[in-house]
C-alpha cells in the first residue's frame, strides 16, 4: 500500500516512506491568536486533518504539531509593523496573554465543532523562547547572520537553496519593489530577533545574547516543529500564502542551524474564496464557524463542503454551496440510519475508496465513492453500514451516531404531529403551517410526499 502525496519541495507526487517504522510526525502552521479564525483558515487545519485521518486509516501512527503563535508575526511580512498581538491588545484594552487566551479558546472550539482531531501538542511561541535563541545562535554560530539597528537578520544570500520552495529568487523579489529593504542586505532577508524599540516598553520582550526584544515569526515553527517531531520529520502543511515567505523562512533556518530541510514532504492547501475573491473585513465576506451557525447551519455542514474539493484546487465559497452541502449531510444521515448493524463491509468499495484518498488525498472522489456505494441495492446495508463507518473514520462526518440508529421522535413531537393531521383532515391550512413550524422548532421536518407524511431531523 503506497501514499502519493505531492511534495511542494521537489514539485511532484512522490511515494510517502515515513522516516520511523509506522510513525507520521506532522507540523501544520497554527493560527495567530489575534483575532477570530475565519472558514479560510479553518479549510487548512481541515486539510491537515484529512491528511492526518489518511496516514491513519493506512495504519501509521501519527503524532501532529499545530502551533500557537503568539507573539512576532507583525503585521506585514517584510519584517515591518506591528506585532499582530500588540494591534489586539490596544483594540481590546487587554493583556497580550488574555488576548491569546481568548482566541487560542476559539480556535479550539472551532476544531472540534468541526470535528478535527486534536492535535498531540499545541506550542506556544511565547512559551519557547529559550529554543528559538539557541536556533537562532546555531544559525548565527554558521555565519548565516547580520546585525542591523533594529534586530538580527538571516543573510539569504549566503544560502544558494534560498528561494526552493517558491521558485523565487531574491533579485526578482527585489525587483517586485514594494519591499522595505532599510539596513536589509538583500530583500529576501529576515528578522531571527528584533530589538524591543528604545524607549518603549513591551508585554512580551525577552534577554538574549543580542539584547532585549522578542523572534521573528518564521524561527518559532523551525524550533517548535524539531524540537516535537525531531529533526528532520515526516510532513509540515498550510496554505499556499506561507509557500514564499513563512516556508521558504523555516527552510532556510533550519539549514542554517542543522544544515539540512527540517520536513520530507511540504503540504500546502489551495485557498477558499469568497464571492471568487479574496476574503476580507472591508468587503464584509469574511465569515467565522459562528456566522454559519448564525445562519441555521451546522459546522459540520461546512466540513462536508470542504470534501468536496481536492485540497489544491481552489474552492470558492457560497451561501447556496454550503446549503447543498448541509442538504446533502441531512439526507446521508436520513439513508444510513435505516441500515443494518454493521456487518462484513464491502471489499470493493473499500480498496477503491483506499485508492482515492492515497492518490493525493483525493477526497472528492473519495465521497463520490461513497455516494456510490449508499445508492448500491446489491449489496446488503449491514455492509454498506460497516463500510461507511470505515470511510467515515477520514471524512469525518460523524456518521457513527446516525448508521443503523433509527430516528425516535420525541411524544411532544409526535402529539404535533398528529394535531397537523386533525388540522389537515379538517382542511385548516394555517393551523396547519403552524403546526410544522412549531414542529421545526424542535429540530424536525415533515415533508408530505406521495408515499405519505415523512419526519427527518
Ligand atoms: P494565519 O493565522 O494567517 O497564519 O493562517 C492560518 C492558516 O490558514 C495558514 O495555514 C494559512 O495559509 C491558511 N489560510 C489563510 N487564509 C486562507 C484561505 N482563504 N483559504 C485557505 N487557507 C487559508
Ligand atoms: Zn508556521
Amino acid at each position: 500500500m503506497s501514499i502519493l502525496l505531492f511534495n511542494t519541495l521537489t514539485k511532484k507526487e512522490e511515494e510517502f516512506q515515513p522516516l520511523k517504522p509506522n510513525k507520521v510526525g506532522i507540523y501544520t502552521c497554527g493560527p495567530t491568536v489575534y483575532w477570530f479564525p475565519h472558514i479560510g483558515n479553518m479549510r487548512a487545519y481541515l486539510c491537515s486533518d484529512l491528511l492526518r485521518r489518511t496516514f491513519e486509516y493506512n495504519n501509521f501512527e501519527v503524532e501532529l504539531v499545530i502551533n500557537i503563535t503568539d507573539v512576532g508575526h507583525l503585521t506585514s511580512d517584510s519584517d515591518e509593523g506591528e506585532d499582530k498581538m500588540i494591534v489586539a491588545m490596544k483594540r481590546e484594552g487587554k493583556t497580550a496573554y488574555e488576548i491569546a487566551d481568548f482566541y487560542t479558546k476559539t480556535f479550539l472550539k472551532d476544531l472540534n465543532r468541526l470535528n478535527i482531531k486534536p492535535a498531540h501538542y499545541y506550542p506556544k511561541a511565547t512559551e519557547h523562547i529559550a529554543e528559538q535563541i539557541k536556533m537562532i545562535r546555531d544559525i548565527e554560530r554558521n555565519g548565516f547572520t547580520y546585525q542591523t539597528t533594529d534586530g538580527i537578520y538571516f543573510d539569504t544570500s549566503k544560502l544558494p537553496q534560498y528561494g526552493i520552495l517558491s521558485g523565487q529568487k531574491s533579485e526578482e523579489k527585489q525587483a517586485g519593489a514594494r519591499v522595505e529593504m532599510k539596513e536589509k542586505r538583500n530583500a529576501t532577508d529576515f528578522a531571527l530577533w528584533k530589538f524591543s524599540p528604545v524607549g518603549s516598553r513591551r508585554e512580551m520582550e525577552w534577554e538574549s545574547p543580542w539584547g532585549k526584544g522578542f523572534p521573528g515569526w518564521h524561527i518559532e515553527c523551525s524550533a517548535m516543529s524539531i524540537k516535537y517531531l525531531g529533526m528532520p520529520f515526516d510532513v509540515h502543511t498550510g496554505g499556499i500564502d506561507h509557500i514564499p515567505v513563512h516556508h521558504e523562512n523555516e527552510l532556510a533556518q533550519a539549514i542554517g542551524c542543522c544544515g539540512a530541510y527540517h520536513a520530507r514532504f511540504w503540504i500546502h492547501n489551495d485557498f477558499l474564496t469568497v464571492d471568487g475573491g479574496k476574503m476580507s473585513k472591508s468587503l464584509g465576506n469574511l465569515f467565522t464557524i459562528d456566522d454559519l451557525v448564525a445562519k441555521g447551519f451546522e459546522p459540520i455542514a461546512y466540513r462536508y463542503f470542504i470534501l468536496g474539493a481536492h485540497y489544491r484546487a481552489k474552492l470558492n465559497f457560497t451561501w447556496s454551496a454550503l446549503e447543498s452541502s448541509q442538504n446533502a449531510l441531512r439526507r446521508l444521515r436520513q439513508i444510513v440510519r435505516d441500515w443494518d448493524s454493521p456487518e462484513i463491509g464491502c471489499a470493493e468499495y473499500e480498496q477503491r475508496f483506499l485508492d482515492a484518498i492515497n492518490n493525493d488525498i483525493n477526497i472528492p472522489q473519495a465521497l463520490a465513492i461513497l455516494w456510490e456505494m449508499v445508492g448500491d441495492e446489491k449489496i446488503p446495508t449491514s455492509a454498506r453500514a460497516r463500510s461507511i463507518l470505515k470511510f467515515d473514520s477520514v471524512l469525518g462526518l460523524g456518521l457513527e451516531d446516525y448508521v443503523g440508529k433509527r430516528l425516535e421522535i420525541p411524544e411532544e413531537v409526535l402529539e404535533l404531529m398528529r394535531k397537523r393531521d386533525e388540522a389537515r383532515a379538517k382542511k385548516d391550512w394555517g393551523e396547519s403551517d403552524r403546526l410544522r413550524e412549531e414542529i421545526k422548532n424542535r429540530g424536525y421536518k415533515v415533508e408530505d410526499t406521495e408515499s405519505g407524511i415523512k419526519i427527518m431531523e
